[in-house]
């Protein structure tokens, strides 16, 4: 499945390629038909299988394609328990909106955000999203001037860290002001009794999303280098001389890097193959049969072989670079440690990797360690997962939000009328 079916917005498609998003996560594939069908949703899902986007999409299609039921009105309330939190969904928000009309603004307490007259402005007209945490955007709401008549969608997000902080009567509170007839998504990382209450009362007949977090197996001992490219082959030559495994992978992105660093580590010395879906099955097979059997040390191999073919007691995993997906992570680095034996994997975090592999961490919840280079190699780069967020965004703010309306593309809110 890619985005083009799931029929949303060119602009939005544009905004996705922009981000260099290519396919749903799973919670997109569910979430995002659903809302766009008109359904209320409760999800439970973490941070990192791509929530954010899952409402954000269908929401954003949604305003964009229809006209508003009531001019310069709210659109869209998100409301979530942190400015951070806040800040960071504005920010995914500016990269996929991009390339259309639809404007958004972060209202949160603190120094360092909007203004109040910006934050008011915005909530009294003009600006379609609202990203919110509960009592600044109780405080604008009891001033009276929040437009709310034509508000289609209520989005809670992070709902049990809102419970957890004591967010329930601001967020029953912040229900009263907004109209009866719209849609409501909830996203919850716990499903816990209080929540499911929660839902009981602001939603209506939801459809229900569980997204089961995937982690490595316990066995698995994790480690990286942060390395520049130029280090990353005489790095692995290293750890294929000094490491006693006996059975190891190396993942590599590409089939074209795959053959070349099989073809690099024969002429070192090393007991390598390559395997991408360029062999011929006979070849592919007697590779395997080779690396099973203990004949074959090392095995180059592109994705194709991370997920579904089971070689038991593989002692080291080797990332020559970071999967693009954070799921294939998973499951390269669960090609070890199977049926709890212990194993080991190793990851190489380029600099254009970084952002990805923050993905990775906040996928399986936690840090990997990251090893100094061995002696003799030089220093690496600095590792910041955060460095390039937001690209797709372009750096630039749409709109005023304080009622001007339309982006840079210059259309009118509503322009696209497409299906009404
Ligand atoms: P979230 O779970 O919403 O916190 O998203 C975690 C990260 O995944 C964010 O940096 C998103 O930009 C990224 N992301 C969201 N959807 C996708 C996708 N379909 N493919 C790859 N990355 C994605």
């Amino acid at each position: 499945m890619d985005f083009h079916t799931l029929g949303l917005d060119t602009g939005l498609l544009d905004g996705l390629h922009a981000m260099g998003i290519r396919k749903p996560t799973p919670i997109q594939a569910q979430a995002i038909p659903a809302v766009m069908e008109g359904r209320d949703l409760i999800a439970c899902a973490q941070t990192g299988t791509g929530k954010t986007a899952a409402f954000l999409l269908p929401l954003i299609d949604v305003i964009h394609g229809y006209k508003p039921r009531v001019e310069g009105s709210v659109r869209a309330l998100v409301v979530v328990p942190t400015r951070e939190l806040a800040l960071q969904i504005d920010q995914q928000m500016q990269a996929i909106a991009y390339f259309t009309p639809i404007t958004s603004m972060p209202v949160y307490g603190g120094s360092d955000g909007a203004s109040f007259d910006q934050q008011k402005a915005a909530l009294s007209g003009g600006t379609e999203v609202i990203i919110a945490t509960p009592g600044k955007l109780l405080s604008h709401l009891n001033l009276g001037y929040v437009a709310l008549k034509g508000l289609e969608f209520l989005v809670l997000d992070e709902a049990d860290r809102m419970m957890d902080m004591g967010f329930i009567d601001d967020i029953n509170r912040i229900v009263q002001f907004l109209p009866k007839e719209r849609q409501t998504l909830m996203f919850s990382a716990t499903m816990a009794p209080p929540i499911r209450a929660l839902a009981k009362n602001i939603l209506h007949d939801p459809v229900e999303i569980s997204i089961a977090l995937s982690k490595p197996a316990e066995g698995v001992k994790q480690e990286a280098f942060v390395v520049h490219e130029a280090q990353k082959a005489p790095v692995l030559e290293h750890i294929l001389r000094t490491n006693e495994a006996s059975s190891i992978i190396i993942f590599a992105g590409r089939k074209v890097e795959v053959r070349n660093l099989a073809r690099h580590l024969k002429k070192q010395g090393f007991n390598a193959q390559a395997m991408h879906s360029d062999l011929e099955q006979s070849e592919r097979e007697q590779v395997l049969l080779d690396f099973r059997n203990r004949k074959l040390r090392i095995l180059v191999a592109t994705n194709v072989v991370s997920r579904g073919i089971d070689i038991d007691d593989i002692d080291l995993v080797i990332n020559y670079d970071v999967p693009q997906d954070p799921e294939d992570y998973v499951h390269r680095v669960g090609r070890t440690a199977r049926a709890s034996k212990k194993g080991q994997a190793v990851t190489f975090i380029a600099e254009k990797d970084m952002r990805e592999f923050g993905r990775i961490e906040q996928l399986i919840g936690y840090a990997v360690e990251k090893l100094a280079l061995p002696a003799g190699f030089g220093e690496g780069p600095v590792y910041r997962p955060e460095g390039v967020r937001g690209k797709g965004a372009n750096g630039s703010r749409r709109g005023s939000g304080g009622g001007k309306r339309g982006g840079h593309n210059g259309r009118g809110p509503g322009a696209g009328g497409r299906r009404r």
